[in-house]
């Protein structure tokens, strides 16, 4: 690098994901100058190029075979589906590339520069840049945001490199349809993809090394997604870790080590690894700039999301908190208002809500029953199941249920959660309502359009202060 001379620059932004892009298109709105360093061709990070969008593009198809199937209750059967692998993925990437050419638009109308190379920090002023083609360059920052978002956790007793063995990304690629395929870890991206595959054709064994599916969800929300993924996969083996996994040929031999009992011998043609994420801090040259990461390599940030230096910030999946592409577009907002001097939108701590895009949906947002139990905290929970719903009825899938965490003495909705079809977006009120205080009584009085799934939120409000018109009188 010596004799390379840097260019100045007031703000770069390492990242090109939803947390770095919103938050270079904010500053740029807000007047400053900004630079964005992402080290992929496709601009929109993880969520765009190899998780949100591609897997809920695919988990939309899913949803379709899942429908037609469905309808043969009603009396309306289709054929069974021909899967066109190759023009599957073809559409997948047409919505993927759409939405990213959109980003770059959005960059330029901004007058956002957008650098495609992978920078790493020399000190706290400097970052080196290195394209593809191994040219390098210097950029001399004022301030800087790490975004630099996260990536697959692979269990290093796994081997590598054998196109059987696949992490989400790779899963998306849709490289074939293995006949068994065999997902290690329940939690969403597992799931979500699991049903993917199955939709597709596969037969699914999800192993899961804790008691249930989807830790951190009340489990009165699992329990109607598990009974349906029951029957839709071929299997779901609760308490049993994958000890080992061995290519043979064109078949992967697992050995699975249920709590009770000795090891299992099992043999599948493919097997996706969904067990979590590692933040992407390793080779940033945080050391160097004098960032302090934690025991698991997040980024430490202040509420401002400042670093241990104050100039440099951090946002997204890089730093604690949840790994969700809203969650690092919040923090990219509260950044800038940082950056800017002006007051943190929402407050200290946004309500971050969180959905599975499984069939049914599972959403949650504020705090959650368990976690008022964990804290001891007294809490009124109202719940209303799918049954009392005449849409839920009109669709044929009753097996949701809607349920209000509340503030017995305020009457403040803390929470909210529910489990059905379309939750994730039912969601979206149940955000308003807790980040804005509401009461049961402001959720009850206002009047929903019937029949929508939304009912079932303000039923409950209601079922919290009176007696709610679908719901059994309370035996008093
Ligand atoms: P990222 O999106 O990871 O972006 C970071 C960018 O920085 C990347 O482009 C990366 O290549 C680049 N980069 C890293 N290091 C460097 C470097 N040194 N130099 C230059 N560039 C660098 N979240 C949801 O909210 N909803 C969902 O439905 C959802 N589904 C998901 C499904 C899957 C399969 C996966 C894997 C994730 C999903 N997520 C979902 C999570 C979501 O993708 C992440 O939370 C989100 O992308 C985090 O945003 P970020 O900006 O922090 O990081």
């Amino acid at each position: 690098m010596s004799g390379v001379e840097p260019r100045r620059v007031p703000l770069v932004v390492l990242g090109g994901g939803p947390g770095g892009y919103p938050c270079a298109f904010a500053a740029a709105d807000a007047g400053l100058e900004v630079v964005v360093v992402d080290d992929s061709d496709v601009p929109g990070g993880t969520c765009l190029r190899d998780g949100c969008i591609p897997s809920k593009a695919l988990l939309h198809i899913s949803r379709v075979i899942s429908e037609a199937n469905d309808a043969s209750e009603a009396g309306v059967t289709f054929p069974e589906p021909t899967i066109d692998l190759d023009r599957l993925r073809e559409w997948k990437n047409e919505v993927v590339m759409g939405l990213a050419g959109g980003v770059s638009q959005l960059a330029s109308a901004r007058g956002v520069e957008w650098i495609s190379a992978t920078g790493q920090l020399l000190d706290e002023h400097t970052l080196s840049l290195t394209t593809k083609r191994g040219e390098q360059s210097l950029l001399q920052f004022d301030r800087l945001v790490v975004a630099t978002g996260s990536s697959p956790v692979w269990p290093p007793q796994f081997p590598r490199d054998n196109s059987r063995l696949m992490d989400s990304t790779a899963a998306l690629d849709l490289p074939d349809l293995p006949s068994r395929l065999l997902v290690v870890g329940g939690g969403y991206i597992g799931l979500e993809l699991g049903t993917v595959f199955s939709s597709l054709g596969s037969k699914v064994t999800v192993v899961e090394l804790a008691g249930d599916l989807l830790a951190g969800a009340d489990r009165d929300l699992v329990k109607p997604l598990r009974r349906r993924l029951e029957n839709q996969f071929d299997a779901i083996r609760l308490n049993t870790s994958v000890e080992s996994l061995a290519v043979e040929g064109d078949q992967v031999n697992a050995v699975l080590q249920p709590e009770a009992g000795g090891p299992e011998s099992a043999t599948f043609d493919g097997v996706l690894v969904a067990v979590g994420r590692r933040p992407n801090s390793v080779g940033v040259g945080l050391a160097e700039a004098g960032v302090d990461v934690d025991g698991v390599g997040r980024v430490v940030t202040n509420e401002h999301g400042q670093t241990t230096r104050s100039h440099i910030y951090a946002v997204g999946d890089v730093c604690d908190g949840p790994m969700l592409a809203h969650r690092a577009t919040a923090d990219a907002r509260r950044v800038v208002a940082s950056l800017t001097g002006q007051l943190v939108p929402g407050g200290d701590s946004p309500v971050i809500p969180a959905v599975v895009f499984t069939d049914p949906e599972v959403a949650w947002c504020g705090m959650t029953e368990t976690e008022a139990k964990s804290l001891q905290r007294g809490v009124e929970v109202v719940r209303v199941p799918w049954v009392a719903a005449g849409r839920a009825h009109s669709m044929g899938r009753t097996d949701g249920l809607t349920k209000l965490v509340i503030d017995p003495e305020s009457r403040a909705i803390l929470g909210a959660g529910m489990v059905g079809v379309g939750a994730g977006e039912l969601i979206g009120e149940a955000v308003v309502a807790v980040s804005s205080g509401l009461t049961t009584t402001d959720l009850g009085e206002a009047v929903h359009a019937h029949p929508t799934l939304a009912e079932t939120l303000s039923e409950a409000a209601d079922h919290s202060e009176r007696q709610a018109i679908h719901l059994l009188p309370r035996r008093r």
